[in-house]
């Protein structure tokens, strides 16, 4: 099954579920809403609503409130290695905040701050039952399903501290969707996926979601140490190599190219990178 959640107007937006080449409209504001009834997916399946060709849908981010937005550095040996990093003991976590996120056809504002706005495919992980002290063997149960992130940073924001943060959570910059997969037509915890980033259509990274260093169960076990998960919490999962920064010589995204993120299996992003207005 894929949900996700589409814009009905500026103001309004609702959880959708695709069935066949139409998008069904559920009775919820948004798919963290959906989650957070922890129904069964049975019920979500079979609920009725308005419907709408596919290509009339305006897609939000899947997720647009997490409660949290956690990702990870350093997650693929292959980009490590770019940077120029010793091999982590424990996941290298950060965080994001709402107002980063954008749908999968969106802008990516580049700020006027940053001279050097790169691109991270990622997969993402969308939690449905969630909870604290999740033990490995039982946290892909927490799993609702995965979906696409670009973790689009600002290298020259990001290294101006130890912390990664201010690189990391610019305005407008973190495509997220366009859906929530569920694990079901998936392998388990999403691994074996091809992924893939390209700007103008060259492929710039091109990886596959088996050589995460921590996988899905570790990352998912590992945060629900630190605190409780929630439904519709949203992990990145860290990047491949091929980064923008990791090039020699670097490069980075300007204005007018746009930035495709796959993988297969789940779905793409497409977004067109404009420079931020100065007004
Ligand atoms: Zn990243």
């Amino acid at each position: 099954m894929k949900l996700a959640t589409a814009r009905l107007s500026l103001a309004s937006t609702t959880a959708v579920r695709l069935d066949g080449e139409e998008w069904v409209q559920l009775p919820y504001r948004d798919l963290g809403e959906l989650l957070a009834w922890q129904l069964p997916w049975s019920e979500i399946a079979a609920m009725n609503g308005p419907r709408l060709p596919a290509s009339a849908l305006d897609v939000a981010p899947v997720v647009p409130a997490p409660d949290k937005i956690v990702c990870l550095g350093l997650n693929y040996a292959s980009h490590i290695h770019e940077m120029g990093r010793p091999t982590p003991q424990y996941p290298t976590l950060f965080a994001k905040y709402r107002g980063a996120l954008i749908g999968a056809r969106d802008r990516i504002v580049l700020p006027m701050v940053s001279r050097e706005m790169d691109w991270e495919a990622e997969l993402g992980i969308v939690i449905g039952k969630g909870g604290r002290h999740i033990p490995r063997e039982r946290a892909l149960d927490s799993v609702a399903g995965y979906t696409v992130i670009n973790d689009v940073t600002a290298r020259d924001w990001q290294h101006r501290t130890r912390e990664f943060l201010s690189g990391k959570t610019f305005e407008a910059t973190t495509p997220v969707g366009p859906w929530l997969v569920t694990p079901d037509e998936l392998p388990p915890g999403a691994s074996g996926l091809p992924i893939t980033c390209e700007v103008d259509g060259e492929t710039v990274q091109k990886s596959t979601t088996s050589d995460l260093l921590f996988d899905v169960a570790d990352i998912v076990s590992y945060l629900s140490q630190i605190i409780t998960l929630l439904p519709g919490d949203l992990i990145a999962t860290g990047t491949p190599g091929g980064v923008g920064a990791g090039r020699d010589p670097q490069v980075f995204l300007r204005s007018g190219q746009v930035l495709t993120t796959r993988i297969d299996g789940i779905g793409e992003l497409t977004n067109l990178c404009i420079d931020e207005d100065p007004a």
